[in-house]
Formats: structure tokens, C-alpha cells, sequence
């Protein structure tokens, strides 16, 4: 290894899993899949390996039969129409046809069996794309806006530098055995348009003045993530030109490396480590490892847009547009996805973008191919123009394939947002989020409402409930949402949240929205 591994000097304040990590890096397991496993089948593969299967971005599906789930990243959200045909492809001939657009821009299959393996690594590296390191412990994609290049609401195109920043991580051996899972983002968009506040490190757009001249570049936020203890990032007092992006990247992340919690698998986020320090103490060992830098400006950020952006736009091209999709609770399929790619060909730039918010965007389009493109049959269903909660409501994977749900999610998200569209008539947008279990992939916690799966006993037997929780909001006065008292089962979170919608419509005062409470 080319750093000094300073956690390795006591191995014996480990926990389990790092010893399994330091027996063998997680990368290394993406060459025993293709060498040994997809050869000699599901039944090969030993307990350490299959949990190292994390770092080629793939988990065992539920129930544990031999099929798999695989994350592949999307940095910044964009992809051209032929990777998305080639993503349709393995969907196609080895997922069942289903594609989940993630709350972290990412795609995601299921039913793939370890046989396959190789030849999904091959046909998504020929299009320039990867599955590796979209999960396990390491920098995992960087999430960004969407709109990168063609943002009116950006103060600078961060295309680049999400790539050379997704760029020098991946497979990066220096950086792959991480305390636990290490999110960034980087957005130059002044609506937070990449949820900078939950992330580990977030990149977002400042303004400073050096020698008399304007400089925009990036404030940086560290130590956000959700699941049981969620915290919000903080900001550290630096301000950040364009170009030295990458070099505070590696700073962060080399502390969280070195001196990142390793005892406890639940305490190891960076979250823990930068709540301890505080941020200033945070901050003298960052410029320790990367050299002085200028302290904080002008935080561009004013307000957040939740990354929604169903309808049409505008772009900052003359002309041009971009139309906003809505994929309902973020499933989509393999002939959906060849659909778009073949409209963003014929109509706009070959560009299909994908969405915090399990959406996508198709953009590029001159005006006079509007209607036309807006004709489309399958923007039929993954519409503009989606109802009212359909087009609010995320959803995380659930127990129908994730092995640590609690409850099922993706179905009901879809039965509660049809319920609310036919009872429920609203003139604003609530955001209604839900997960499966305490982990927070459905990013509960930022959610208007946000709905937490657990359990409870009924003279029935053990049956699917939720905790509900309101008022998570993130940019300027940021909080996340507070759980009611309660736990309501799963048939009757239609009509309880219809009451409760009802309730604060026939009760909000003039100019109060939702996110007052
Ligand atoms: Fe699985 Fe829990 Fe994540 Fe949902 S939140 S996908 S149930 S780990």
C-alpha cells in the first residue's frame, strides 16, 4: 500500500469486517468473479467473498437463491442513448426486464446470477461504465446535477470535475478499503440540486473575491448521511477554486480513511468522526494534508428545488430545452429505457439524465420538435405531467428484493401515491418518501412525509406497519423530519395520510406550505 495505514497498528480494535477487508481487498473479488465464480456457480462462493461482492456493486438479492442486485453508476446523473441501450440490453437478457433509477442517480437491476457477471462487467465497460465500487466500502458514485452544461440555475458546469474527481477514485486501491460507505456530491446548481446536507462530502456553488477579481468555485460541506443517526454535513470554512476540487476530495477522504472509526460497523461513518471533531478541528487537519487554503465566501445556495423537474424547461442554450420525466417510484424497463434513448437521438442532444429524485430528464431539444417528442408513447406513462403525488413519491427497494427490509416498499409507495391522486386534491406538491428499514436508501429523512417500515403484532399475526414522520426539508433552514407518535399498518396508510393531508390543507394558514411544519 502506498499510505500509511495508521488504523492497521491494532487490528485488534477492528471490527469483523475490516479483518475481512484486510485478508483481501474488495476489488479483488471483481477478478474472482470472473475468473472463478461465474465458472463454478453461486454455490462457490464463500461467506467473506460474497460480502466483498459489495465492491463490484453487487449484493445478493432476498430470498439468498442464487440471484443478485447490481448498482451501476451514472456520475452526475448523465448518460448518452447508447449506454442507455446497452444498459437496456442487460436488463433485457439478464434482469428481467426491470431498471430502478436509485435516489443516488444510480441504475439498478435484479435477477442477475453470478454467470452473467462477466459479461454485464464487459458490455458496461465498453460504453464507458461501471458497476465497481457503486456499492462497499468506498467512494461510491458522485451524485451531481443533472443539468450540468445546460442549467440556467448553474453558476458553473461541473461536468469535468465530476469526472476527473469519479475518475481518480475508481479502482483506486489507495482509497478502497474505507471505514464504510463514503457518498459525494458536487453541484454548481443554486437549488442544491445534489441534497448536499446528506452526503459525506458535498461540493457546492460559492463565490469568492481574490485580487479584485470574482472567482467562482465551491464551498464544502462534510460528515452528512441518514440511516438510524442522521446527521446534517457541515460547512468548513474553505473556499475551493474549480481546480482544487480533486485535491480536496483526496484531502477528505484520506482522513476518513485514516482516521475514520473501524470498531464499530455503525459508527463508522464519517458523520461520527466529523460530530466528534467539529468542523474546525475538521478543517487544520484537511490543510495540514493539502496546504493552505482561502477561508470561506459567498455561499451561492438559495433555496432547494428537492431535484424535481417534471414538465418543460428552458435551458441556458438559446432555444433549447429539457423535458422532466416522471418514473414512478423509480421503476422503469429495458424497453422504456431503448424508448428514450431513441428520443433523445431523434429529437434531442442524446442525452438521458437521471434524477435524485428516481426521475429522468431528456434534454436538448430545439423547440419545434417539442411536440412532437412530447408525443412519444412512452411518455405516456413516464410523463411530464404525472399526477400530483405520483410525481412526489420515492421509494426504496424493500423486502421484494433487499435483503435487509423490513417491509415491502415499492408496491405500496405506488398504491399510496394512486390512492392520494384519487382522494386527495392538493395545490401543492408534498414529497412523500419510503423505506424499508432504518437504512434510509429512500432518504426518509428529507421527505415531507417520510414513511419507515417496521413491524407490529396484531391479533392476526406480525404484520407490515410504518412510523410516520414530517417536515424533513434540506438548503437554507434544513431539518430533517420528526416522527410522529404512532405506527400505522401498511393497509391504512392511504387513508391515514389522505386524513392527514386533508387536515393541514383545511388548516394551513395563507402562504404556509407544507414545509412550515
Ligand atoms: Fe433495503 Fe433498507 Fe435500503 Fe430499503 S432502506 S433498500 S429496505 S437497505
Amino acid at each position: 500500500m502506498a499510505y500509511e495505514p495508521v488504523w492497521m497498528k491494532d487490528p485488534s480494535a477492528l471490527n469483523k469486517f475490516e479483518l475481512v477487508k484486510m485478508e483481501k481487498d474488495g476489488l479483488d473479488v471483481i477478478r474472482t468473479i470472473i475468473d472463478q465464480y461465474a465458472k463454478e456457480g453461486y454455490d462457490s462462493i464463500p461467506e467473506d467473498d460474497m460480502s466483498r461482492f459489495k465492491w463490484a456493486g453487487v449484493y445478493e438479492q432476498k430470498p439468498r437463491d442464487g440471484h443478485f442486485m447490481m448498482r451501476v453508476r451514472i456520475p452526475t446523473g448523465i448518460t448518452t442513448a447508447p449506454q442507455v441501450r446497452a444498459l437496456a440490453s442487460i436488463a433485457r437478457d439478464y434482469g428481467r426486464n426491470l431498471i430502478d433509477v436509485t435516489t443516488r442517480q444510480a441504475i439498478q437491476y435484479h435477477w442477475l446470477r453470478v454467470e452473467n457477471l462477466p459479461d454485464i462487467f464487459n458490455r458496461l465497460e465498453e460504453v464507458g461504465l461501471y458497476s465497481y465500487e457503486a456499492c462497499g466500502d468506498c467512494p461510491r458514485t458522485i451524485v451531481g446535477n443533472p443539468l450540468a452544461g445546460i442549467d440556467k440555475d448553474e453558476l458553473i458546469d461541473t461536468i469535468g470535475i465530476v469526472e476527473e474527481v469519479s475518475n481518480f477514485f475508481l479502482l483506486n486501491r489507495d482509497f478502497s478499503n474505507l471505514p464504510r460507505k463514503y457518498k459525494m456530491s458536487i453541484t454548481g446548481n443554486i437549488y442544491n440540486n445534489a441534497n448536499a446536507e446528506i452526503n459525506d462530502l458535498a461540493f457546492v456553488p460559492a463565490s469568492k473575491v481574490i485580487d479584485g477579481q470574482e472567482i467562482i468555485g465551491f464551498h464544502a460541506y462534510v460528515g452528512g448521511g441518514l440511516s438510524a443517526k442522521p446527521h446534517m454535513a457541515q460547512e468548513l470554512d474553505i473556499f475551493i477554486r474549480p481546480e482544487e476540487v480533486l485535491k480536496t476530495a483526496i484531502g477528505v477522504t484520506t482522513i476518513f480513511r485514516d482516521y475514520g472509526y473501524r470498531q464499530k460497523r455503525h459508527h463508522a461513518r464519517l458523520k461520527f468522526l466529523v460530530a466528534d471533531w467539529g468542523v474546525e478541528k475538521f478543517k487544520e487537519k484537511l490543510i495540514e494534508l493539502i496546504g493552505d487554503m482561502p477561508s470561506k465566501g459567498t455561499n451561492r445556495t438559495i433555496g432547494w428545488n428537492a431535484v424535481y423537474y417534471d414538465g418543460v424547461y428552458e435551458q441556458k442554450q438559446e432555444g433549447l430545452h429539457f423535458i422532466g420525466l416522471n418514473v414512478p417510484v423509480g421503476r422503469t424497463e429495458a424497453s422504456e429505457f431503448e424508448q428514450l434513448a431513441d428520443i433523445a437521438e431523434k429529437y434531442g442532444d442524446g442525452k438521458i439524465r437521471t434524477t435524485m429524485s428516481q426521475n429522468i430528464i431528456l434534454s436538448g431539444i430545439p423547440a419545434e420538435k417539442l411536440e412532437e417528442a412530447l408525443q412519444s408513447p412512452v411518455l405516456q406513462r413516464l410523463s411530464p405531467q404525472a399526477k400530483t403525488f405520483m410525481s412526489r413519491t420515492v421509494s426504496c427497494t424493500g423486502n421484494e428484493f433487499c435483503n435487509l427490509a423490513v417491509v415491502e416498499t415499492k408496491e405500496l409507495a405506488r398504491d399510496v401515491a394512486e390512492y392520494l391522486d384519487a382522494h386527495v386534491e392538493l395545490d401543492e406538491k408534498i414529497r412523500i418518501h419510503i423505506i424499508g428499514c432504518p437504512n434510509a436508501c429512500g432518504q426518509k429523512h428529507i421527505a415531507d412525509i417520510g414513511l419507515q417500515g417496521a413491524l407490529i403484532r396484531t391479533p392476526d399475526g406480525t404484520v407490515d406497519a410504518f412510523d410516520i414522520a414530517v417536515g424533513g426539508i434540506l438548503g437554507p433552514g434544513a431539518k430533517f423530519n420528526t416522527t410522529l407518535k404512532g405506527r400505522v399498518k401498511s393497509t391504512e396508510i392511504g387513508s391515514v395520510l389522505a386524513k392527514l393531508i386533508t387536515f393541514y390543507k383545511d388548516n394551513r394558514e395563507a402562504g404556509e406550505s407544507f414545509h412550515n411544519y
